[in-house]
């Protein structure tokens, strides 16, 4: 089917076409691994789950993804710096070694973060096709970098390098993504923060110069030396250019990134590789908490792994995420959240009985058209990924329609649509129900056996005591014609 996605770029839904055959080459904005990654971000990252999946089946396209991980950066360097944390035993204590701290810490919230990836559903090694690190990319960073500078869109001011916007919006555009306003534009005027606001549009920095003892790299840039590191927009910019090429197909990220990251990205590798990364970029919007805006001082800011405490299941917080549109905002909250688990769990009882009911074809409600539902679902998906419309075509069809009252072919029309419409949400499970293995212990075998002697020699007195003990003991046990049987005792 044909994809139609919001573009960003143009403002609008696009027909979307891969620039080389059938394979879409897509990048998506990682985490920046300095502690675990909160239920916002996640939503970034499960939207691009549910992006590439949907060009997979709906579109019928290969893809290659790839996200990187930010492992250096303010947040990293702050952090790391703190000192030695006692559940990270390889890192030294404060003021050893700042490199070695660095990578010891953001290595531990990246193995964190791929956990949580796993547990929501993300098939990290199957479907990301790498989750480049930007340390490994340092001396391409320097090349670019070198590039700008040379071109004449940046310069060096007291070791550190800085864009310049108002040479770059006079020789381009600066301010694509999102209109800006230039009236309170000063030339010369520097920013050295990662993240800033739109009316503090300024020079950004592309090169860092070193401060006191932080991790560095040597830079020789124009016969001088600057050893510093990198800024964080120049990250995405060589590495999205190293693995994919350029220009690639589409680029995701949370709509916070538009401005400065994004705009960032794109007026450097324009200035630097001479070519736009991109254009398509697709942008999802923010989750709230109850209402609110996520934050901690709210007491409403949650990791995934503080909800798992509380013992919700991930596959539940996965289909609420994807269950809304994702250009709208998403309002989080627990009761939300044990509904959308009971909606999820009633078509995943459906799919059981699909495999389990007999087929009744007397009672059938003759034939049900399961392309037409199917046509209708992923056209709703096909339409910029609208998952709400998706699924309001096939709640309504699981009421009208109950598994048991559909002919054989339609159940093993509809398992194949389930298996397909499951390899976008993946929240279900399309086999048989699985056979529950229950243990029984082996005293509640012996009072059985027991009990069947009893009956045999007609002592009902002890083979109703036997039973009561079996009971008592949560199972019950029933007459067969080889002896007994034995099943947990199930609470109505
Ligand atoms: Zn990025």
């Amino acid at each position: 089917m044909q994809i139609r996605l919001y573009n960003s770029l143009s403002r609008r839904v696009d027909a979307f076409e891969p620039l080389e055959g059938d394979e879409v080459r897509m990048y998506s904005c990682g985490p920046t691994v300095y502690s675990y990654a909160h239920i916002g971000n996640m939503r970034s990252f499960l939207f691009a789950d549910f992006l590439q999946r949907s060009l997979r089946t709906v579109g019928g396209y290969r893809v290659r993804w790839i996200m990187n991980i930010t492992d250096i950066d303010d947040k990293t360097i702050r952090d790391s710096a703190i000192g030695a944390p006692t559940w990270l035993p390889e890192m030294g204590d404060q003021g050893t070694d700042r490199m070695d701290n660095l990578l010891a810490f953001t290595a531990f919230y990246r193995t964190a973060f791929l956990k949580d990836l796993q547990s929501l559903g993300v098939a990290t090694s199957d479907d990301i096709a790498a989750m480049p690190n930007a340390t490994d990319y340092i001396l391409p960073m320097q090349q670019l970098i070198g590039n700008i500078v040379q071109n004449g869109f940046a310069y060096v001011q007291e070791g550190s390098v800085y864009f310049n916007v108002g040479a770059w919006h006079r020789s381009d555009r600066y301010g694509r993504l999102l209109n800006i306003d230039f009236d309170n534009f000063r030339a010369g005027v520097r920013i050295d923060a990662d993240e800033y606001e739109r009316d503090q549009v300024s020079d950004f920095v592309l090169w860092k110069a070193r401060k006191d003892d932080e991790p560095y790299w040597e830079f020789e840039i124009n016969g001088q030396q600057c050893p510093g590191r990198p800024g964080w927009h120049i990250e995405c910019s060589t590495m999205e250019r190293d693995l994919l090429g350029l220009p690639f197909d589409i680029h995701t990220g949370g709509v916070d990134l538009r401005f400065p990251h994004h705009e960032d990205e794109i007026a450097q590798s324009k200035a630097g590789y001479g070519v736009d990364p991109t254009a398509f970029w697709c942008h999802n919007e923010f989750l709230e908490v109850e209402g609110a805006k996520m934050s901690k001082s709210a007491k409403n800011f949650y990791t995934l792994r503080d909800l798992l405490e509380r013992g919700h299941d991930p596959l539940d917080i996965r289909f609420l995420m994807l269950s809304g549109h994702y250009r709208s905002v998403l309002n989080f909250t627990f009761a939300g959240l044990k509904s959308i688990g009971k909606a999820r769990q009633r078509v995943q009882e459906y799919i059981y009985k699909l495999h389990e009911s007999p087929d009744n074809g007397s009672e059938a409600r003759g034939e049900v058209d399961i392309q037409a539902l199917e046509n209708a679902v992923f056209g709703e998906l096909a339409t910029d990924l609208n998952a709400p419309k998706a699924l309001g075509h096939l709640f309504p069809f699981l009421n009208e329609y109950p598994a048991a009252g559909l002919k054989e072919h339609c159940k093993q029309e509809l398992i194949g649509f389930f298996r397909k419409l499951n390899a976008i949400f993946a929240v279900w499970d399309i086999a048989e129900r699985p056979v529950e293995t229950i243990e029984i212990p082996a005293e509640v075998r012996q009072w059985a056996g027991q009990r069947l002697e009893a009956r045999k020699r007609k002592d009902f007195a002890a083979a109703d005591a036997l039973r009561n003990k079996i009971q008592a003991a949560g199972f019950t046990v029933k007459d067969a014609a080889d002896g007994y049987q034995i099943a947990r005792l199930v609470e109505q």
